[in-house]
């Protein structure tokens, strides 16, 4: 068989800024070797993270998407990043300022849905939207594949929050080789101006539209380290436009509930907001008219309305320079990071704070891409005078209930590692817990690579989900990964250690990854249903234990319709319609619930029976 000749692909790494107004490609310029944001002819390098799912099913990204905003409130949806990780309670504040609806999602995995039109969809399908479009553009703009990428977050995104920007990075087909914070890529695209044993300390002011990010960085010999970290997930452009909406609100008798019922007008008005603060921030004035209404503002006006606003981004600044152990005088620089430190009001409180000018020379929109271009650029391998430490090439992680692989040590995580995560028992009784280790990308831990297992034993006797089973990894510098099992009560403990790269070809990672990306939807689709059957599954055996025990806190009828129940849910519990069993959890769920508010009260009798006894 004749080998045919392969054309070699350039390949190119690219660093993504997902931001909750604007998102942003970079690469490293391979001719000039300096980081540049992509662009289309003249046009700008912000792509507005605006989603518009029209009629004909046709999902609309970037500028056009922001047209349908007033157009079509209910199908374009935008601030995805707000909702990334989050559950419903966690957002309840944010969804009035939100034109598009939110609903609870009974499956944890999701934590909460967004409707836009008549379909429902998750944060993390909503972002892999927003990433499909990037890379397609980039495409675009490159004429050549683009799959691998490095995305920022804001530094105070949770496991969650990143873990969703991973799954979000792969539904798009993209190979996310490193999520970073958002300040180190700042202090990145600072730092290479540096000269190569300089030592600098900077802060990274990051005023977006949806959140507040301050981190003070220290930069010593190619090294970034961050001191300290803090920020509002909800403080932002965005805030500010809703403190402009609610003083013309006012001024025009304008009630909350016709805003709330009318998302037309309160879409206009709030895009007619971010005209005003944006135009503020070059002349003294705003005056418009919409519709009947005559928009006024001034600088003045503005400030006073916004000033509360932006003390409280102070007072995080004080609390993290106090945290990092420092006091202003060792700052050296101020970084100005996103559109909204662009307002006169912002500059001037954040340099009187910190006692110098604060530095906007870097774009401020654009300096989180630069740095995440750079960052990708050394992991091309492209900065060999940075020297790049060790990572893990696939994720570390144990399996945990329904066969599913829970990550401890993501892919690409620098070495020396570690991770600390606590399981629970599944049964009345279990005093022994198997511990599996397994490598790989995807969701089922029967299609990663099994490294090894034990079995943790001598857990004292206790009802099922009362143990604290403690599991650490540990991967040193040579790569040997330390795996401890201590339940945390008893004190007993196992361990065991591996190395994982032993016998692991470079072609063999490679496809690990490839078929990861290939069945990202599958995977999430099949955790999915797991996750419900399990707690379906828990909710069962509970009800069951109970049934058993408690037979005379029920009625003849409540014990025989909560049966009913359960042998429905059971009838639907091992098909793949998550939503079916979704629903006969519910009901099972809400039969059931009071029982265990009339246990309690069992308990309490008994106790005080016992008194009287005694
Ligand atoms: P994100 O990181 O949330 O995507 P950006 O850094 O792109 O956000 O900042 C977007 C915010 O910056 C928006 O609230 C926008 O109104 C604001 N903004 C952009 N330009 C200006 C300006 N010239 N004056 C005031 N605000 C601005
Ligand atoms: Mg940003």
């Amino acid at each position: 068989m004749a080998q045919t000749s392969k054309q070699q692909q350039p390949e190119v790494i690219v660093g993504i800024d997902l931001g909750t107004t604007n998102s942003l490609v970079a690469i490293v310029h391979p001719a000039f070797r300096q980081p540049v944001t992509l662009r289309e002819y003249n046009n700008s390098a912000l792509v507005p993270s605006v989603l518009y799912f029209t009629e004909e099913e046709i999902v609309i990204t970037g500028n056009k998407a922001k047209a349908a905003l007033v157009s079509h409130p209910q199908q374009t949806v935008y601030s995805i990043k707000r909702l990334m990780g989050r559950s419903y309670s966690d957002v309840q504040e944010q969804a009035a300022f939100l034109s598009y609806r939110l609903m609870e999602d009974d499956n944890t995995s999701n934590l909460l849905k967004v409707k836009a039109g008549d379909k429902q969809f998750t944060p993390v399908e909503l972002s892999a939207y927003l990433l499909s479009a990037l890379k397609k553009r980039a495409e675009y703009i490159l004429q050549m594949p683009v799959s691998k990428a490095v995305i920022t977050v804001p530094a105070g995104f949770n496991d969650v929050q990143r873990q969703a920007t991973r799954d979000a990075g792969k539904l798009a087909g993209l190979d996310v080789l490193r999520i970073i914070n958002e300040p180190t890529a700042a202090a990145l695209a600072y730092g290479i101006g540096l000269r190569a044993n300089e030592e600098k300390t900077v802060a990274v002011y990051d005023l977006g539209g949806g959140a507040f990010d301050i981190s003070i960085l220290k930069i010593s010999n190619g090294v970034y380290k961050v001191l300290a970290t803090s920020g509002d997930t909800a403080l932002g452009g965005d805030d500010m436009d809703q403190a402009i909406v609610a003083h013309w609100a006012y001024l025009h008798e304008i009630e909350p509930e016709a805003l709330g019922s009318n998302r037309g007008l309160a879409q206009s008005l709030r895009l007619k907001a971010v005209e005003a603060r944006q135009q503020l921030s070059e002349k003294e004035y705003f005056d418009t008219r919409m519709d009947n209404y005559e928009l006024q503002l001034t600088r003045g006006q503005l400030e006073e309305l916004l000033q509360p606003l932006v003390a409280k981004t102070i007072d995080n600044c004080r609390q993290t320079v106090t945290d990092a152990q420092l006091t202003v005088k060792d700052i050296n620089a101020v970084l100005m990071v996103g559109g909204a430190t662009r307002m006169p009001l912002v500059k001037k409180m954040v340099s009187g704070f910190f006692e110098q000018p604060a530095d906007d020379s870097l774009h401020p929109d654009e300096v989180v891409a630069l740095g995440a271009a750079i960052q990708a650029d050394m992991l091309a391998g492209n900065r060999n005078a940075l020297q790049l430490q060790e990572v893990t090439p696939l994720s570390l992680g144990v399996e945990t209930m329904g066969g599913l692989m829970d990550v401890l040590i993501p892919r690409n995580t620098r070495i020396p590692a570690s991770a600390v995560r606590t399981y629970t028992t599944q049964q009345d009784g279990q005093t022994s817990m198997k511990v599996a280790v397994y490598q790989g990308e995807r969701e089922l831990v029967k299609d990663n690579r099994r490294l090894a297992a034990f079995d943790l034993t001598g857990i004292p006797e206790m009802n099922a989900g009362v143990a604290q089973i403690q599991v650490a990894f540990s991967l040193d510098d040579d790569g040997i990964l330390t795996v401890n099992a201590t339940e945390l009560r008893s004190g007993a403990a196992q361990s065991i250690q591996v190395q994982p790269q032993r016998g692991l070809q470079e072609s063999e990672v490679k496809s690990m990854l490839q078929t990861s990306i290939s069945h990202a939807q599958e995977d999430l689709q099949t955790r999915q249903t797991l996750e419900i059957q399990t707690a379906a599954q828990q909710l069962l055996d509970v009800t069951a234990a109970f049934l058993e025990k408690n037979t005379d806190l029920l009625s003849d009828e409540e014990a025989q319709t909560t049966r009913q129940a359960m042998n429905d849910l059971q009838d639907v519990i091992g098909t793949n319609d998550s939503t079916l069993i979704a629903d006969k959890a519910a009901v099972l769920n809400e039969l059931s619930a009071p029982y265990a508010e009339r246990l309690m009260d069992k308990a309490a009798r008994e106790s005080m029976q016992q008194h009287i006894e005694e």
